[in-house]
């Protein structure tokens, strides 16, 4: 049930339910924290069996956008949507208009995005009702697929995990990397790996992708998903699912690095202290996927593939940064990765109480300096 102490212990400021019989809509916006700017997160349609899992998903993520946002230098809140029902019969032109005008009469505290099962087409009769939407099409001045800027930033964070192991971003030459789930963001990854001179692995469960890699990866060695966690790689980067660094398969790692795109990769935050004490170095997932963010982000200033690329270069510098971290306090990555976030979190808030009598709010995107070197 959702209570108040609920949204005290996980830190939320709103949680609202949004209805329209008429074209069947049910949506949950859960705006987790605002400090830094107005909650931006994707909206997610899913058939939960009931609306006690839709609102803990809803929770879960919405908090995780937080997080994810602080840690990038993004001035963002973090906010996340869910819309109760079957994407595969339940979508209509009414059902995401009459959403847009609920995102609409939240007046900017949550901008919206696709997320699980929601596309571009979507997310464009969103934005026939709201301005507060990204990930529209290119046609439409948006930034269009955010895969392509998503593997940049994983990219990134791999060199800063070469950098931290083997001495320099340039040693993914040579190194074996496993990719695991060769969709839409693995497929990129593999692009970038193979032209630093990285050695492919990969695995998935999908005929057509299998194909479309070892088209476009004549060399890449397929290993069936079972076998993959125990094959011998260097660098293992999770692509697919989340949860795949458990308690079944992280003995089984040969790896020195763990950094792939997929969320929540640790089944439980422990998991990141056994990956530690293994001398396995592991890239915090939320900062090293945040390229799609960052990119999206961008819309309010108007689009432009440069200045996303150079944002989302930052990833390197600020997963060394947690490195240190993590070194210094001798504690895990993961950890680190938070402990950033919320310094970031705090300090920001504290600045926030001087009286700007009646000066304007600087943090509605396209406002000044959006993006913060930490
Ligand atoms: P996708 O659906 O395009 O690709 C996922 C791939 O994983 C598919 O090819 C699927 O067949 C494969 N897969 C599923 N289960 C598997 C298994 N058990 N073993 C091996 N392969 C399996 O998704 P995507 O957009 O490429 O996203 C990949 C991951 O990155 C997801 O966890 C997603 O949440 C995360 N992520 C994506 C983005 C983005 O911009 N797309 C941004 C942030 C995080």
């Amino acid at each position: 049930m959702l209570t108040f102490e609920k949204l005290y212990s996980m830190g939320h400021e709103e949680v609202i339910f949004f209805s329209e019989p008429s074209c069947g809509l049910k949506a949950i916006i859960a705006i987790h924290d605002t400090t830094l700017g107005p909650a931006l997160g994707g909206t997610r349609m899913w058939p939960y069996a009931n609306e006690e899992e839709a609102i803990e998903d809803v929770l879960r993520l919405s908090r995780g956008m937080t997080y994810k946002a602080a840690v990038s230098g993004l001035n963002l809140g973090g906010g996340k949507a869910v819309i109760i029902g079957d994407p595969k019969k339940d979508k209509s032109e009414a059902l995401f208009r009459a959403y847009g005008r609920f995102v609409e009469s939240l007046n900017g505290r949550y901008i919206t995005a696709e997320d699980v099962n929601i596309s571009v087409d979507d997310i464009d009769d969103v934005y026939t009702e709201t301005n507060y939407v990204c990930g529209i099409a290119k046609a439409s001045g948006g930034s269009g697929n955010p895969a392509p800027y998503t593997a940049l930033g994983t990219f990134r964070g791999m060199e800063a995990g070469a950098t931290k192991v083997w001495g320099s971003r340039e040693a993914i030459k040579d190194k074996i990397v496993g990719i695991q789930g060769v969709g839409s963001v693995g497929i990129e990854l593999a692009e970038l790996v193979n032209e630093a001179g990285g050695k492919l692995i990969f695995t998935d469960i999908n005929e057509e992708n299998i194909q479309r890699m070892k088209e476009k990866f004549p060399h890449a060695e397929f290993i069936q998903p079972e076998a993959f966690y125990s094959a011998n790689m260097d660098i293992y980067a999770p692509c697919a699912l989340g949860a795949t660094i458990n308690d079944q398969t992280i003995g089984q790692l040969k790896c020195k690095l763990v950094n792939g795109a997929a969320n929540n990769q640790l089944k439980e935050d422990r998991h990141g202290q056994e990956l530690k004490d293994r001398g396995i170095l592991y890239s915090p997932d939320y900062l090293i996927n945040a390229g799609g963010l960052m990119n999206v982000s961008i819309e309010f200033e108007g689009w432009n593939d440069d200045k996303s690329r150079r944002m989302i270069d930052t990833i390197y510098d600020t997963t060394m940064r947690i490195y240190q971290i993590s070194e210094e306090q001798n504690i895990p990555v993961n950890k680190a990765a938070d402990v950033l976030a919320e310094n970031r979190l705090s300090s920001m808030r504290k600045i926030q109480t001087t009286y700007l009598g009646r000066g304007s709010d600087h943090r509605f995107p396209g406002s000044k300096a959006r993006h913060a070197k930490l």
